[in-house]
């Protein structure tokens, strides 16, 4: 049977207080639940969840890593910090790191590979803005930004990676793209993990959807054959719409 991969990314939100009491009540409310679970807290809450999260089902996640080590790097928080702190899994190449902060997959892939060399997970997202798509040019979109961003990185490394599949349109949005649709894109992803790797490659790869997920669209979603867990932003930011989620069987 899949086990999912149910992954909540707080974003620039909560203080270390509230990231406490959050993550507190996770970890008692999911202790039961069998899916891979993932909470990203924001960096200032990443020392305080761990130790909240010591014991628990619950992975320890960033939000972003800088692409080097260590040195004259002024805002950046380096891999080496995170592991030190705990964290287990990074998510990497957001679409509001693309869009907002102009991160390219160069630096993206760069981060990937850093992240892979001291054995974090890391969540590759992809995602095509609503322009793109209406333009015609999804598949163009994924298909760079997987091969850019998983440049360099071998078969044996790719056991770590996640894939997660955002379109930019669904974002904060509200709006979710139809099972249909994402399960399309996934199995779009595949297809160019196939002609990267191999199709057993492709077959294990884990896929998550993000764009809106809610309690009340995750069964629908996580039915789908190439769905393979969820990132979440906004709904992930409370007990009450988490929780649910991540217990949607
Ligand atoms: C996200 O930030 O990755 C995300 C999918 O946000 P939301 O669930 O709020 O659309």
């Amino acid at each position: 049977m899949k086990r999912y991969f149910i992954a909540g990314n707080w974003k620039m939100h909560k203080t270390i207080p509230e990231a406490i009491e959050l993550a507190s009540e996770l970890k008692e409310r999911l202790a039961d639940c069998k899916e891979k679970l993932m909470i990203a807290p924001p960096f200032t809450a990443l020392y305080s969840v761990a130790q909240v999260l010591k014991g628990s089902n619950i992975l320890l996640g960033a939000q972003n890593m800088g692409p080097e080590e260590s040195g004259a790097h002024t805002g950046e928080i380096s891999v080496i910090m995170l592991k030190d702190i705990g964290v287990r899994v990074v998510i990497l190449g957001h679409s509001e790191r693309r869009h907002t902060y102009g991160e390219s997959d160069a630096l993206i892939n760069a981060k990937v590979k850093l992240a892979l060399k001291h054995d974090l997970e890391a969540i590759l997202c992809v995602g095509e803005t609503l322009e793109e798509r209406e333009r015609g040019v999804l598949e163009n979109v994924i298909r760079r930004q997987l091969t850019e961003g998983l440049r360099g990185v071998d078969t044996s490394m790719l056991a770590n990676v996640t894939i997660a599949y955002e379109p930019v349109w669904a974002i904060g949005t509200g709006k979710t793209a139809t099972p249909e649709d994402a399960d399309a894109v996934h199995a779009f992803c595949r297809q160019v993990i196939a002609e990267l790797y191999s199709s057993d490659m492709a077959k294990n790869i884990v896929i998550q959807y993000g764009g809106s997920v809610k309690p009340e669209n995750t069964a629908t979603l996580m039915a789908k054959k190439n769905i393979d867990g969820a990132l979440v932003g906004g709904a992930s930011l409370k007990a009450e719409s988490f929780v649910p989620i991540a217990k949607f069987l």
